[in-house]
């Protein structure tokens, strides 16, 4: 039998708002958590059918999926009534909310939606801000998009879901306190994004690559990054949040890198010679201040498919900061040791030898 909610004139129950980029599946629990009620008991009490979950894509759901809750037309105005929160606003504020491959209106449909992992990487918010946010240290789900991965004023970058071994590795957050550098890279961030909008997405999307390629491959006088792990890591395994936080890591470099790429479109690096010397080689050592990246034996043999930017037009930035969504298709765990990342062998205790 479904229950049946009480309005909701707790002053509690008020407070319940959804965070930006908040997933559909986080907001409804947290509304049904303030009933003391199950997601599906909550939704019942709404007379909201139960959701079904995705049969043909049921082998896709591991322990590290996020699934995501994609309600139709119905359920979404029977929240929306409940709650007392425009649609438009839920709209707003939730990235996946009208997600649902809707037939039919509102009237014509019975409410109800779908179970399913969700195509956006999400990742979890600062959790300062949560708490701020909604009283309570829960840790909450968020689509956020690459320039809000940074909370300057805690101070913490949202690290996606990593596993080690196939299991998951205990860190949402990598802490910012001791690099002041990534802080400001982050300014620098917002204010491409601000003037370029998708273009600057795409700039550094492909700085990003550039940069974790040379990473990856950087020769032992390569002293900044793994100082910057330690920094992260507060001393705890650097190997470890090299891989971990390794966006965070070369972050300054990949913000300086895409502001070459954006502004200068003559740096655009048209084909020529694997291993030949290039005048960008040069301009990127200088710029980045590696003089080993002067040497082409560095730079990826397909580095015309990296770099492939061509500018437009500065846009109105307001409108899209405000409304874009994360890039990629699929939130996948990311395995830390396909990231090249070796943990240390466990130290085992010598028993007394002989002839000591
Ligand atoms: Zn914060």
């Amino acid at each position: 039998m479904p229950r049946t909610l009480p309005d909701l004139t707790h002053k509690a129950l008020r407070r319940i708002r959804p965070l930006a980029f908040e997933t559909n599946a986080s907001f409804v629990e947290r509304l049904a958590r303030a009933h003391h009620l199950t997601t599906t008991e909550f939704l019942n009490g709404l007379r909201i059918y139960r959701p079904k979950i995705s049969p043909a894509r049921e082998h896709d759901y591991g322990p590290h999926t996020p699934t995501e809750l994609y309600l139709n037309v119905g359920a979404r105005a029977c929240i929306s009534q409940y709650t007392g929160i425009p649609e438009t606003h839920l709209a707003h504020a939730l990235p996946c909310w009208k997600e649902h491959r809707d037939r039919g209106s509102a009237s014509e449909t019975r409410p109800g939606g779908a179970i399913r992992p969700s195509d956006l990487p999400a990742v979890i918010g600062c959790p300062h801000c949560t708490v701020a946010r909604t009283g309570q240290a829960r840790p909450i789900l968020r689509y956020l998009p690459h320039h809000r991965l940074v909370c300057t004023r805690h101070r913490t970058w949202a690290l996606g879901p990593h596993t080690l071994h196939g299991v998951p590795v205990p860190h949402a957050h990598a802490l910012l306190h001791q690099t002041p550098e990534i802080v400001l890279a982050h300014n620098a961030h917002l204010r491409l994004t601000r003037r370029w909008g998708p273009d600057a997405d795409d700039a550094i999307a492909q700085a990003a690559r550039l940069t974790e390629h040379w990473r990856r491959h950087a020769p032992k006088t390569e002293q900044i990054w793994p100082a910057r792990a330690r920094l992260i890591g507060n001393g705890e395994d650097a190997s470890m949040w090299e891989a971990l936080a390794r966006e965070a890591i070369t972050y300054p470099e990949t913000i300086t890198l895409a502001r070459l790429l954006i502004r200068q479109p003559s740096t655009r690096y048209h084909r020529t010679q694997p291993d030949q010397p290039h005048p960008l080689h040069e301009v990127v050592a200088r710029l980045l201040n590696r003089r080993w990246l002067q040497n082409p034996v560095h730079y990826p043999q397909d580095l015309s498919h990296y770099i492939r930017y061509a500018p437009r037009h500065p846009i109105d930035g307001t409108a899209y900061r405000h409304h874009t969504k994360p890039i990629g298709h699929k939130a996948d765990t990311i395995e830390l040791t396909q990231l090249g990342y070796q943990p240390p062998r466990p130290r085992v205790k010598r028993h007394g030898t002989r002839g000591r």
